[in-house]
């Protein structure tokens, strides 16, 4: 059974075409880049593939990704865009791209020009030859500053330990995914996404190719060394509550030690009698202690704030806009209705018909 849900993941109403290829491009002010994207991976997957579209995913942008989108969609009926009410960030815009692609695979790929549309021809025969339901294209650190690739390779170690899936420098978003494989990571579908780690989770057989990495070509990436640690915590919490359990285990090693202290004050009075010095230690016990409950119950209001996030449950985006042909050649703002929440929420559970949402 090649497609479990029977069509094409949109709408439930258009197949998927055998052979057929969306490519995916969240864009975030790409105004100078989206136009050579666009022309290069049309030059890339013409005569590649049966049939593709590229899917542009406007993510809010201020400057002139939509005008960008619009006049390209006129020009070429294979695109196709979507165009978000606001930026929602990079994990919201690969959302949505992927639940209204509509190819039979999906290629995933950044819309600054970081990730090369000639590797698209790598990875398709990559998929042809192992049959892999999810090629990653996996960038060497070739163009990148020495100090970045360190903090990169820091940033790796330390989360893999802490990590349940397992993460790999250099795999990014930028990976040629099955239908299943699309659907399974649509299936996922929590607020607080880390798409590294989710596409790491669904499992499936998977093969990597490598590519040289290209710098930044317009603008500058969003991606600070904070936002690089914001991230790292992202990628630890998301995947387990292993911070909760070295929380546990520092409690108890601090109890007994403090306790093993307190007994050794203890005997000292009955053997020595009461004597007043101890004011260093006194301090550096209250100083100590509540660093570590500050800590500690940091980690813990993290988990909490992810579940209030999670609890409430909203969509991960709106549609302002949506325009083109695509696929299929259907335009999707006819079936779009103004009542976008209502409509991507029923969208999701075509996907996923047995999600516990609906149970
Ligand atoms: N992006 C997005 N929404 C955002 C930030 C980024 O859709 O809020 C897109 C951006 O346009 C680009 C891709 O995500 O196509 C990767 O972003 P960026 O180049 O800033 O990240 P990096 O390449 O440094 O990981
Ligand atoms: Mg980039």
């Amino acid at each position: 059974m090649a497609n479990p849900f029977g069509h094409g993941g949109e709408h439930g109403m258009i197949p998927t075409l055998p052979g057929s290829l969306s490519v995916v491009v969240p864009c975030f002010n790409e105004e100078s880049s989206v136009e050579e994207l666009v022309a290069r991976i049309g030059r890339a997957a013409s005569g590649l593939v049966a049939d593709f579209e590229v899917l542009i995913i406007d993510d809010g942008s201020t400057d002139g990704t939509l005008r960008q989108a619009r006049l390209l969609a006129d020009l070429d009926a294979r695109v196709r865009y979507v165009s978000l009410s606001r930026n929602f960030g990079k994990e919201g815009a690969i959302y949505a791209g992927l639940l209204h692609a509509r190819g039979e695979s999906v290629l995933l790929m950044d819309g600054d020009l970081q990730h090369p549309p000639e590797v698209i021809r790598m990875l398709l025969e990559k998929r042809a030859e192992t049959g892999a339901d999810q090629v990653i294209a996996r960038r060497t650190r070739a163009g990148d500053p020495p100090i970045r690739t360190l903090l990169t390779r820091i940033c790796y170690g330390l989360m893999n330990r802490a990590v349940d899936v397992r993460l790999a420098d250099g795999e990014g978003d930028f990976r040629l995914l099955s239908r299943r494989a699309v659907a399974a990571v649509l299936e996922l579908s929590e607020a607080n996404r880390f798409s590294k780690g989710l596409f790491a989770w669904i499992g499936f057989p998977s093969a990597t190719v490598d590519y040289e990495n290209v710098s930044r070509a317009h603008g500058r990436s969003r991606w600070s060394t904070r936002h690089l640690i914001n991230y790292g915590i992202d990628g630890v919490m998301s995947f387990n509550s292993r911070p909760l359990r070295t929380m546990i285990h520092l409690g108890y090693v601090i109890t007994i030690l403090s306790l093993l202290y307190v007994a050794w004050l203890v005997m000292n009075a009955i053997v020595f009698g009461v004597s007043a010095p101890g004011y260093i230690t006194v301090i550096a016990a209250v100083v100590g202690f509540g660093g570590i409950q500050l800590l500690s119950l940091g980690v813990i209001g993290e988990y909490v704030g992810r579940m209030y996030v999670e609890t409430k449950n909203r969509p991960k985006y709106f549609i302002a806009e949506t325009g083109g042909s695509g696929l299929g050649g259907f335009r999707l703002a006819e079936q779009l209705s103004a009542g976008n929440e209502v409509d991507v929420r029923r969208v999701e559970r075509q996907i996923s018909p047995q999600s516990p949402r609906d149970a």
